[in-house]
């Protein structure tokens, strides 16, 4: 299979195959770890496609068909980490550019956004995603972008893709409308096909899925857009080596069965911290009481991985609790088959205190893993117990 013709295929196939013929020089099936640096010219400029591995190497591309194929894009191009992506197409805007953003975004995009390219005289607005008039409301005659996570992080707010992208497109069909599709992955929800007009991606968590690798991408069908990106890609060279893009393809290729038990796992840990007396808000959009389950359920093929939640006792019951569970992991980042807990505002959100996007002191976040479920209860519940 080549990406050229991925639509035939549904998106577990494609996880396996996109982007991943057999090695042409030895018939390898999987894709090899083409590491090295240069590649040999038969005359000046004459070669077989490659020159030299910033520009381009093998095991890069196929993680890049494979990418895009998912995110039904036409083209793809990976990064050394979420955050090199994010920055590569922030070096498209100009100043002058208005970018609309979530008002729950990643504490580094937020960082990336305040510290550096504001200086740069691009500006920066936050709104709330989930109120579509406030959006309306928000975009300006210069806004250039809209920036959206879908569930967001860490409050997991549910943003209405369609209809976002939609009143973006009718303010100005010249916005583009960029989605952070990390959380959910292209297995559980598509943005491109409902109107997103870029895909960024942290592939560094449930793409990968291992805790093994760190890495990004950006998937568009926008030529010049994708044109532009792979220029900086190429001239700045934020890119990933072989082996890291051989670990994201290779743990691509179980996404579709770890989602659907990251999703099963996700609603049977919130289900139990919704009903222990010792927790006093659950937020996960798989809940009836989630402000935006609806939406969800038919945004999303199921509603992930990721939980957040408050415990009795406020922030010093949830950094007790954080370091009491054995399991869960007190550790930064998420998306992989080990479950992992955090406090965002101490941890990944440092970086938001003081500002609009500051993420309340006792919000506990966790990542569902692939244990066994009651295995996964069984930790909260001593955790909990002991406070
Ligand atoms: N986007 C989201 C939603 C994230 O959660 C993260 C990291 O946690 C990133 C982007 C940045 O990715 P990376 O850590 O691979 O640079």
């Amino acid at each position: 299979m080549t990406a050229r013709n991925p639509e035939r295929y549904k998106i577990e196939t494609l996880a396996i195959h996109a982007g991943q013929a057999p090695d042409p020089a030895t018939g390898a099936v999987m894709t090899p770890i083409y590491q090295t640096s240069t590649f040999v010219q038969q005359g000046v400029g004459e070669h077989k496609g490659y020159e030299y591995a910033r520009t381009g190497n093998p095991t890069r591309t196929a993680l890049e068909a494979c990418l895009a194929a998912l995110e039904g894009a036409a083209h793809g191009l990976a990064f050394a980490s979420g955050m090199a992506a994010i920055d590569t197409l922030l070096k498209v805007f100009d100043p002058g550019d208005h970018v609309l953003a979530g008002n729950d975004v990643y504490g580094g995009t937020f960082r990336l956004f305040d510290k550096q390219y504001k200086k740069y005289g691009i500006e920066f607005s936050y709104v709330e995603t989930t109120d579509l008039e406030a959006v309306r409301a928000a975009l300006r005659p210069n806004t250039r972008w809209v920036w959206l996570e879908t569930p967001t992080n860490p409050r997991l707010k549910v943003a209405d893709l369609r209809a976002i992208a939609q009143a973006a497109h009718d303010h100005d069909p010249a916005v583009r409308v960029v989605v952070d599709n990390t959380f959910a992955t292209p297995y559980l929800q598509q943005p491109l096909a409902l109107g997103a007009d870029v895909v960024v991606h942290s592939t560094t968590k449930y793409l990968g899925g291992h805790s093994d690798v760190v890495g990004g991408a950006v998937l568009t069908s926008d030529p010049q857009l994708h044109a532009r990106l792979a220029f900086l890609q190429n001239a700045a060279g934020a890119v990933p080596g072989p082996l890291d893009c051989f670990l994201v393809l290779r743990g691509i290729k179980t996404l579709a069965v770890r989602m659907e038990r990251h999703g099963e796992n996700g609603l049977a840990v919130a289900q139990f911290l919704a009903d222990h007396p010792q927790v006093a808000e659950v937020i996960y959009p798989g809940l009836e009481s989630h402000p935006q389950h609806a939406l969800a359920r038919r945004q999303m093929r199921n509603a992930g991985g990721m939980v957040s939640f408050f415990v009795r006792g406020g922030p010093g019951a949830a950094r007790a609790l954080v370091a009491r569970t054995r399991l869960f992991a007190l550790a930064e980042s998420l998306g992989g088959v080990e479950s992992l807990i955090e406090l965002p505002a101490a941890m990944t959100h440092g970086s938001t205190q003081g500002s609009p996007l500051e993420v309340d002191a006792g919000l506990i976040r966790v990542s569902v893993g692939l244990e066994h479920k009651d295995d996964l209860i069984a930790d909260l519940a001593q955790a909990l117990h002991s406070l």
